[in-house]
Order: C-alpha cells, then structure tokens, then sequence
C-alpha cells in the first residue's frame, strides 16, 4: 500500500531536517525510526554559520532556544584569528543535538508529518514506479510502498547496505571516550589539551554544572563498543591521562568510538538515497557531521519535492550527489588532516608552526574559515563574472520590497521556493520568469544593502544558492530557470 510519496529513514537531524524541507515542497512525507523514542546521549554541542543559516533560511533558529554564537578558529588545534575576516564565520555553540532535534520535531509536528517510532526498517526492493520497503513495527513485520527512499539512518547506514552501495574510507585506529557529567568540575580546555604521546583531553563547560570531557588516547581500543563502556573506563582514562579524578561525577551518558571514516560512492540508487552519517562519515573529532548532513537535507529536498511534483527537469536529481558527495569528500579530507595536526605527536610541532605562520595570512584564513563554517562551498551553477554566482545568498541583505516592507534574504526563502529578485528598473526581467511563478516567488525590492558588485536581478534556489545574477552569468535567465525549475507553464 502506498503510504507516502516519500519515506525518511531515521529521526536524527538530518532525516527530521528532510522531511521538513520535503513537506515545504508539498510531498507527502513519513518518518521512520527504529528507536521507541529521541536518543538521550547528545553528540553535537552545535554547528557551523552555514548550517545555521540553512536553519535561519526557514525561520527555525527562532526555535532553537538560547545558544552563543562562537569563533571556530583553529584547525586541528593550531588556532587563527577569525576576527580579522570580512564575513562573520562563527558557529552556534553550546547547543546539544537532542535540543536541535527537539525544535526539528516540533517543526515537523507543526507540518503534519508523522514520524514512526519503533519502526526499523528491514529492506526495500525498488521497482519501476516506486520502492517496496519491509520493516519491523510495534505490531511485527510491515510493507509500505513509496516512492522514494532516503536512509537518514546514520553510521552504518542500513539502507546504504541494503542498497548495495560501497564505502570507501579508512579503518579506525584508535579509540575516542566521551562522557557527560555533573557533579564535578574539571579545568576547562575547550579546544584540547596536547600531551606527550598524542594524546588529548577535552572539556568543555556546557552550563549548569554539566561539562562535557573527552579523550583520546592511542591505548584505548581502536573499535570501542559504545554500549559496553562504563563511566569507570572513562574516568579511569581521564585520570590516567590527566591525574584528575572525575570518580564522584554522576555521568548523564557516556560514548566511545573510533577514529574511521567512510565515504558512499554513491548518494543515489534509482529511487534510493543517502543523506548525513549515511553517506559520509566524518570522525567526531572534527565535529562537523550535523552542519554536513543538514545542508545535504537542504540541497535534496527541494529536488526531490520536485521530483515527485511532476516539475524536475533533467538531471535535477542527480546534481544532488554532484554538488554534496565533493563536500564529503573534502570534508573528510579535512578531518584526516585537523586530525593529524592535533592527535600527532611531538613530531608534528613543525607542521603546527608552519601552519600557525600560514594561517596569519588573511587569505589563508579566509579559505580555512571558509571550509569550517561552510561559507566558503560554491557549487558549478553556470558560468559568469559575478563574485556570488554558485555561491549562497548572504542571510542578512536588507531590501525594501514594493510595497514598502522590509526585508531580509533569509526571510524571503522561507517557504523553500525558488526567488527571483528584481530590482524595480529591473522589473522587465521578472516578465519573463511569470511561466515559473508556480515554482519561484517573483519579488521586486531596492536593496538597503547593495551587493558587491551590484546586481539587478538575481535568482536564488531553494536552497539558498545562487543560480544566476543580472549582470554577471554568461547563460540568460530562461536557461537558468529551465535548469532548475523545468518547463513554464
Ligand atoms: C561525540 C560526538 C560529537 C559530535 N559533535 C558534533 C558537533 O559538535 N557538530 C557537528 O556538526 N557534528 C557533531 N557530531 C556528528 C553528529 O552527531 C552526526 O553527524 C549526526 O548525528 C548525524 O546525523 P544523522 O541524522 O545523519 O544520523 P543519526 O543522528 O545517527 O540518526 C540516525 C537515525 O537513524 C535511525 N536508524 C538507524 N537505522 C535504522 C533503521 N534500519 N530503521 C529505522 N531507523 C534507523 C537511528 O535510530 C537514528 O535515530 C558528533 C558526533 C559524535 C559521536
């Protein structure tokens, strides 16, 4: 029986994250989790400026609670001065993943999309029209019919296994303890703490009396299971490593993992697809997995609404590994390396310095921060002379819109629709869009903040990316629009 246009495997971020952006396309979407309710343990302690501006794009930072925007300004530990940039680079910090995905839940109830708990789904067979999935629920095994498929089900994805498709990656090789406690206060060191022998402690202050320690140590097991650590192995560890006992601590959870990595070499199978953990494994220790999964669910949800809309040109829905596979890939990359430079020993000292001497370069910096906070991804949108082109729309350009009220960038995304922006001696151009006003919100606005170098008309993803601009792409803008918005009607 056809259940939904769409299934979502798993209710973490990036699946809670998907279904939101689905049912914003007008897809008739449902969630599946195997667990019977949210996890307890919190990974993510926040996230990077693009991810928060995908957030902010569809209104629900406003949700999100109370969090501190931060600098995220070291890679692998050798630190750099964020402060000297143009942009504002900083991340949300102090913000557990279960209150991100508290305030995604509450999104998703507010759209009316049903997220099955105690449904964990077993295996899927795809036919010409649609995917035949088996799972097992609170009432035993079950067969529902979709669509489309996405496993949003995390490390180890189950659905990639099923699927078939391969990972390539690296083995772990050492061990990672990580605990959350109250009751004793450790000496903060929040970006890590080096010791002799590559090892690293760190400890960050979460608030009321909660501290979140980390260790790394080559000594621990290269495969830890999670479900099998005790506090004791973690406190032991700290006060190996650090001579402090952390003993008397009540321990809220605790979690142990490795150090591998794992990239899918595909993000699409036929009506199959991988999004967040699923598809890229990133080690914790770089902390950027969250930002990555949630923009995946930004670049394919609309893509897929459009798919199942009846609009998606050509290939739209392969641009989706095209443009998000390449991040996860450079992303793990990334981490191999912060890795190295803040796990390595005393070896690594001269590779830190060079590091630190080239990161005092501005624009050395500017391309770090830019590949930390993600404001740094251009995809291939076309080609022209514009700075933006491929690039994401800055979330806080003021306009004055026709009518007089003001506006921000961020505000006019929203519904997750395409926008074509015109200025009003423009006005002519957004004419020429009118067959696509079912699928992009035409808006006339004099912007408060022009952009450098300015521009008379630009068009603007759902996803917040920029597929043309007037001056500054060599296509014209019925080439863009039928690229990534289909046929007029
Ligand atoms: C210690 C630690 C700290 C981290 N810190 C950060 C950070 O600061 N910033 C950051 O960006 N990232 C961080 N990360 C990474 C981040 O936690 C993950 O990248 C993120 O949880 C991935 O989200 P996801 O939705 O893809 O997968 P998950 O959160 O793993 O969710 C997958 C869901 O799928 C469900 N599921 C699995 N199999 C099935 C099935 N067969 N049927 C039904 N349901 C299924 C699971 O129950 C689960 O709910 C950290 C990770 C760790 C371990």
């Amino acid at each position: 029986m056809r259940i939904a246009d769409v299934m979502v495997v798993g209710a973490g971020p990036v699946g809670l994250m998907l279904a939101g952006e689905l049912r914003l396309g007008g897809v008739d979407v449902v969630v599946f989790d195997k667990l019977t309710a949210p996890a307890e343990e919190s990974r993510a302690l926040g996230f990077t400026r693009r991810a928060a501006e995908s957030l902010e794009q569809r209104g629900l930072l406003s949700r999100l609670g109370e969090f501190r925007w931060g600098p995220m300004g070291h890679f692998g530990g050798v630190r750099f001065d964020l402060g000297a940039l143009e942009e504002d680079h900083s991340g949300v910090l102090g913000l557990s993943q279960a209150r991100t995905e508290a305030a995604l839940l509450g999104w998703l109830a507010d759209l009316g999309v049903p997220v099955r708990r105690g449904h964990e789904v077993t295996g899927f067979r795809q036919t010409p029209s649609g995917v035949e999935v088996s799972y097992t629920g609170p009432d035993g095994p079950g067969r529902a019919d979709v669509a489309y498929l996405v496993g949003c089900d995390g490390a180890g994805s189950t659905v990639r296994g099923l699927a078939g498709i391969p990972v390539s990656g690296r083995e772990s090789t050492r061990g990672m303890y990580t605990a959350e406690i109250t009751g004793a206060a450790p000496r903060p060191r929040p970006i890590g703490e080096r010791l002799p022998g590559g090892r690293m402690v760190v400890c960050t202050p979460l608030g009321d009396g909660r501290f979140r320690i980390v260790v790394h140590d080559p000594d621990l097991p290269a495969r830890p299971d999670p479900a099998a650590l005790t506090f004791e192995e973690v406190a032991d560890a700290w006060e190996r490593l650090t001579g402090e006992s952390i003993r008397h601590a009540e321990p809220r959870w605790v979690w142990a993992c490795g150090n591998s990595d794992a990239l899918a070499a595909e993000y699409r199978r036929g009506r199959v697809f991988l999004a967040g953990d699923a598809a890229h494994e990133i080690p914790p220790l770089a902390a950027w997995g969250l930002s990555a999964g949630l923009q995946d669910a930004v670049n394919l949800g609309w893509k897929l609404a459009a798919a199942v809309n009846g609009w998606a040109p050509d290939g739209l829905l392969d641009t989706y590994q095209a443009e998000r596979r390449p991040i996860g890939e450079l992303l793990i990359r990334n981490a191999r390396a912060a890795s190295r430079l803040y796990l390595g020993d005393e070896a690594m000292d001269p590779v830190r310095e060079v590091m630190g001497e080239l990161l005092a370069r501005k624009d050395a910096a500017e391309h770090i921060a830019g590949l930390l906070s993600g404001l740094g991804i251009r995809y291939d949108l076309g080609k022209g002379d514009h700075p933006l082109l491929g690039k994401r729309i800055p979330p806080d350009l003021r306009l004055t819109l026709s009518d007089g009220t003001p506006a921000r960038t961020a505000d006019l995304l929203h519904t997750a629709r395409g926008l074509l922006i015109t200025t009003p001696a423009a006005e002519h151009i957004a004419h020429r869009a009118a067959g696509w006003a079912d699928r992009v919100d035409l808006i006339t606005a004099a912007w408060e903040t022009v952009p450098d170098p300015a521009l008379d008309a630009v068009l603007v993803r759902p996803d917040g990316y920029i597929a043309w601009t007037g001056p500054g792409s060599d296509h014209d803008l019925t080439e863009a629009l039928q690229t990534w918005f289909g046929t007029a009607r």
